[in-house]
């Protein structure tokens, strides 16, 4: 026994925690909703709502289930007040409430079927509610809305707040007179009485806690008659002229109609109407039948650019996508977020790519999620993909790269290995078997392996529950003007990720000095991989192993290809190839292999002709923080001055795209820093508009 042990067993015994007062415990912890979701199901909610109030909205919630098992029930409330408990009919005297849950006695229950009326204030407010009020500055009128995700139901009613006790939900809901209101559920009824309207909406079908929604206020609404179903727009009334309706809704419809063929799954929730929510704190969320939207994101001020315009489309997809992927068939525990949200993204870039072949949607898709996906995933403090979650209360630390960015990155690595008609297959059998329920990504890669005809435990095992990413470096032999020998050999980027080669599925580019480029399908299963069809073939300009960008990893640029890519980057099509290759530059610049200096040369050099509205804000990006931080003294001293009258010079190019040119006046406002520029900049801020561009 050691000291430390002897002396514990000296120390005096503590009462143990009492297992039902854990049961209590703020949060949902997973044991909690592990018990609840083994003994309740057929579940309903018919829940009533007043919010004519500033600040507290008075509510009836009627919860009917079948139960099982012996023990407490805990109901989950974080809202103001249970005001009374009735359980099968009768009054429960002073219900054990203590602003987390309420406990229903086991000898109040029964086996079978069992119903709760309860009486409850829930809070509005501006935030940190159950309910949200927004209050508009331009006309003074109010505006409500939840935002329940990821277990905030319980601020809005007493539920039993876990993805995996879907729930079919009945809402009324009681407001100012002239309001009108937006549910899952479609709207059946309005009764009139004296100043106030309920709203009566229809039952919804079974939907997780965190996915039910509604919105209400002196909203406008707009509808397009081009829609192939009617889909209604909500938004403020004193941004109603500015919003661009027909083609919000136009995209919703559309991504609608290519899922229903893709999944061959009809929409599986009736309606769908789209609120352009004030204040949101995201760029969507995916609601049944309601999706509400970032009101800021959506409406634009300024003549947007290209990538806005993208952003916007890339968002409504996603948002559509979920309608399926998280809505019809739901995570049974937020340790999965990643499945929906990494899906969602990745099928949001395959649609604008199918719909819409000239968006360069995989280019986009490359550059949103691979840079920040990288930077996160090689630091020692990366997690896997799927990440244990004891407590839903701490299910939002689990929202940033490794979910939004890495997991559809690794999602296109597995289509790319099994195929389109696999990868397609699996999902459509993952929705039938799955819908209006809830699975994990083991039942995933469980469907996508029967459609593939082989396993892909080793798979997972790579990319969901190991951190990390590999490192692919090119090593290129040239001999007498020939590939005597190419090899790609991987390794972990770090310690974090242990020992082994994953699996990876790529694409390598040969590009000869012609212009002429050779793509081959290399699979790398162990550290070292010779490609051998390469070998013999005449000496490249440049060779990339991530062609089309399929694989989940950082490639090491070989010396010759760094060589040609030096002078001839600007030549590379397509666009998407380009953008990798200045992305692969800039990685050998932050692994000290390639001089930062040469890295802003190449910028400047290519700026004034590179068109690509997308790749040129991220050179713009890369060239400020070599100068902030890569350059010395003495190299920034040189190469200030030329990055300012670049950057102006584009900036005042009238022939140059709007995207393009307010990049550049974006970036020179960021780095001015000489007399010089910050006259010029002065003199600037001192006109409304340049040749066109409008400042500030
Ligand atoms: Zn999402």
């Amino acid at each position: 026994m050691s000291l430390l042990l002897a002396l514990l067993a000296m120390a005096p015994t503590r009462p143990r925690p009492n297992p039902q007062d854990s049961l209590m415990a703020p949060g949902v912890a997973r044991s909690l909703a592990a018990s609840r979701r083994s003994r309740i199901s057929d579940l309903r909610y018919d829940l009533s709502l007043d919010v004519t109030r500033a600040d507290t909205a008075a509510g009836r919630v009627t919860t009917r289930f079948t139960l099982t098992g012996q023990g407490d029930l805990i109901v989950d409330f974080r809202g103001l007040r249970i005001r009374r408990l009735r359980v099968n009919g009768l009054v429960l005297p002073e219900p054990e409430f203590n602003g987390h849950h309420v406990r229903v006695p086991a000898s109040a229950v029964v086996v079978g079927a069992n119903r709760l009326d309860i009486d409850f204030d829930a809070r509005i407010a501006p935030a940190g509610a159950g309910i949200i009020r927004v209050s508009d500055p331009a006309d003074g009128a109010t505006y409500l809305y939840t935002l329940l995700v990821p277990s905030d139901a319980q601020l809005l009613f007493p539920v039993f707040d876990q993805p995996d006790l879907k729930a079919r939900l009945t809402l009324r809901l009681t407001t100012p007179r002239e309001w009108t209101a937006v549910a899952n559920g479609a709207r059946v009824a309005a009764d009139t009485s004296g100043r106030k309207v309920t709203h009566t909406f229809a039952e919804s079908s079974p939907i997780s806690t965190y996915l039910m929604a509604f919105a209400a206020g002196p909203w406008a609404t707009r509808s397009w008659g081009g829609s192939s179903r009617p889909i209604t727009l909500y938004v403020r009334r004193s941004r109603a002229t500015e919003v661009d309706a027909d083609s919000i809704i136009a995209d919703n419809d559309r991504g609608l109609r290519w899922l229903e063929r893709y999944f061959a799954s009809r929409y599986p929730f009736g309606k769908l109407d789209v609120v352009l929510a004030p204040a949101f704190p995201f760029g969507g969320m995916e609601h049944p039948g309601a999706i509400f939207y970032s009101e800021e994101r959506f409406i634009f001020r300024e003549p947007p650019t290209l990538s806005q315009r993208q952003g916007r489309t890339a968002t409504i997809y996603h948002e559509v996508a979920h309608q399926w992927f998280g809505d019809l068939v739901t995570m049974e525990w937020f340790d999965d977020l990643w499945l929906k949200e990494g899906f969602s993204t990745y099928m949001a870039a395959r649609m604008q790519a199918a719909m819409d072949p000239g968006s360069d949607a995989w280019k986009t898709f490359y550059l949103r999620n691979k840079p920040p996906a990288y930077a996160v995933d090689a630091t020692e403090g990366t997690t896997p993909v799927w990440q244990a979650l004891d407590n839903l209360d701490q299910a939002k630390s689990a929202y940033g790269a490794i979910v939004y960015n890495k997991a559809p990155s690794v999602l296109k690595q597995l289509n790319h290995l099994v195929g389109d008609d696999a990868f397609q297959g699996g999902l459509q059998r993952f929705l039938r078997r799955h819908a209006f329920a809830n699975a994990t990504w083991r039942d995933l890669l469980a469907s996508i392996a029967e459609a593939w005809g082989r396993p892909l435990d080793a798979w997972g095992a790579s990319y969901i529950l190991r951190p990390g990413l590999p490192v692919i470096e090119q090593h290129v032999d040239v001999r007498e003007g020939k590939i005597a020998r190419l090899a790609l050999v991987q390794r972990p980027a770090g310690a974090v990720s242990g020992r082994g080669a994953w699996p990876i599925g790529t694409v390598l580019s040969l590009a000869f000095t012609d212009g002429a480029v050779t793509r081959i399908p290399v699979t790398l299963a162990e550290d070292t991989t010779i490609v051998e069809t390469a070998a013999g073939r005449p000496a490249p300009a440049w060779v990339f192993a991530n062609a089309g960008d399929q694989a989940y990893g950082l490639v090491l640029l070989d010396s010759l290809s760094v060589a040609w890519l030096e002078g001839g980057i600007g030549s590379v099509r397509p666009g998407l190839d380009r953008a990798m290759l200045w992305g692969a530059l800039w990685d050998l610049v932050r692994e000290s292999a390639f001089a930062p200096d040469r890295y802003v040369r190449m910028v400047l050099r290519e700026l004034p002709r590179e068109r690509d509205e997308q790749l040129v804000p991220v050179l713009l990006g890369r060239l400020t923080r070599a100068l902030g931080g890569y350059l010395g003294d003495r190299d920034r001293a040189e190469w200030l001055p030329k990055a300012e009258q670049g950057l102006y010079a584009v900036a005042v190019d009238s022939a140059a795209p709007y995207g393009v040119r307010r990049a550049h006046l974006d970036a020179f406002i960021r780095v001015a820093a000489t007399a010089a520029a910050i006259d010029t900049l002065e003199a600037l801020l001192d006109r409304p508009a340049l040749s066109g561009l409008p400042i500030g």
